[in-house]
């Protein structure tokens, strides 16, 4: 794609979405920040820049447990910023356990904190600790399992909030406008490795104004594709099998 054919494409979706919104002739009133020269974000030479990424066993905090696990007046230390802006892996970590003791030492902590703690596991981790976690999205923990988090300081007792996540990908509205997809709808993800290529449906798409394009697996699901050494990842609208 030249970069005439990229200007034409942006222009071509910017008016789509003016009027899809309604709001012809102000199409970035939503964005001021974003000009025809700029793409949005995560994208590369004018383009969605998918992204596939293994997100493995973790827990989210509110700033209440942060306080009785690490301490009163404890916040989140940011060690290392995650591919999406704003959010990072913590210095800190807990221990969880489960049933009979059963436990995983050194989970790490996702920032910034939240409205509920959660904890975030493959199905591997919740066999090995004995919790029954189901496929949730994240954020929808009514009725989920609760278990033990144990920290330098403190401990919590979380009676629900574990959780297997399920598989999504993160996008903002002109990487869903490019798949022509919306929030909610669910895409299709092939992922080709050697000897073991695998299509994972119902990826649920999370979109939003400032997320960059990028799907989360859990360990087991990135293990099973041998993402690390996939050759092409690809993600389409699925359903009617004419996408390629
Ligand atoms: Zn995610």
């Amino acid at each position: 794609m030249n970069a005439t054919q990229i200007d034409r494409a942006r222009i071509e979706s910017l008016v789509r979405r003016a009027i899809a919104g309604g709001s012809l002739g102000t199409p970035s009133a939503s964005r001021p920040d974003l000009g025809l020269s700029q793409d949005p974000p995560g994208w590369v030479d004018g383009k969605p820049n998918l992204r596939v990424s293994i997100s493995a066993r973790h827990v989210h905090l509110t700033d209440e447990h942060v306080e009785i696990l690490f301490g009163a007046g404890s916040v989140l230390e940011p060690d290392k910023d995650l591919y999406q802006d704003g959010f990072y892996a913590a210095k800190q970590t807990v221990m969880i356990v489960g049933p009979r003791r059963r436990m995983l030492p050194s989970v790490r902590v996702l920032g910034p904190t939240r409205g509920a703690s959660q904890v975030e596991l493959a199905f591997t981790d919740s066999i090995s600790l004995g919790i029954d976690a189901p496929v949730r999205h994240s954020g929808h923990i009514d009725g989920t399992p609760g278990c033990v988090l144990v920290g330098p300081v403190g401990s919590v007792q979380l009676e629900q909030g574990v959780i297997r996540a399920a598989r999504h990908v993160h996008m903002n509205y002109f990487d869903a406008e490019h798949f022509g997809v919306s929030n909610g709808d669910m895409m299709q993800l092939k992922v080709t490795s050697h000897e073991c290529t695998t299509v994972f449906d119902d990826v649920l798409v999370r979109a939003d104004e400032a997320a960059k394009l990028e799907v989360h697996i859990d360990t087991d699901e990135g293990n099973a594709c041998f993402l690390d050494a996939a050759s092409e990842v690809e993600l389409t609208k699925g359903g009617c099998g004419c996408h390629k």
